[in-house]
């Protein structure tokens, strides 16, 4: 996850923006105002302008953590069906500049996973066939 994170960081500056604002929220830690807050003496308005940030930004921590979740468990059904068709992990053979396959890694190219094509290929190919050579 944290290559991954990496990954986006490097491809995408203006993700790599959003990461850096949540980071701290990420790690449980309040920003700064709690302390300003308790110090001083704010503003009514201002302290419910406050809240209702603190408010929106547990709701995109929850949303962003939510996002962490369901990309892992994408990422690791992705590798599942590269690993079912042979294909590179990253890539699937369709990127000349992979730094696992430099685009090499096309399906076939590695011995298909026996579990893994009998998982999500073969069913495939017998709906294919059925469908297009057996129609009744
Ligand atoms: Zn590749």
């Amino acid at each position: 996850m944290e290559a991954y994170m990496k990954l986006l960081r490097e491809q995408n500056p203006e993700i790599a923006k959003y990461l850096d604002l949540m980071q701290p929220m990420m790690e449980n830690k309040e920003i700064e105002v709690d302390a300003i807050v308790e110090t001083k003496k704010v503003d009514p308005e201002l302290q419910n302008q406050i809240n209702k940030l603190k408010k929106i930004n547990r709701k995109l921590f929850t949303i962003v953590e939510g996002l962490k979740v369901q990309l892992e468990l994408e990422l690791n059904q992705n590798d599942d069906l590269a690993k079912a068709i042979g294909a590179c992990l990253e890539c699937f053979g369709e990127n000349s500049e992979c730094s696992e396959c430099f685009g090499t890694g096309k399906p076939g190219v590695a011995i298909p996973d026996f579990i893994l094509f009998n998982k999500y290929i073969n069913p495939a190919i017998q709906k294919y066939n059925k469908h297009y050579f057996n129609k009744n």
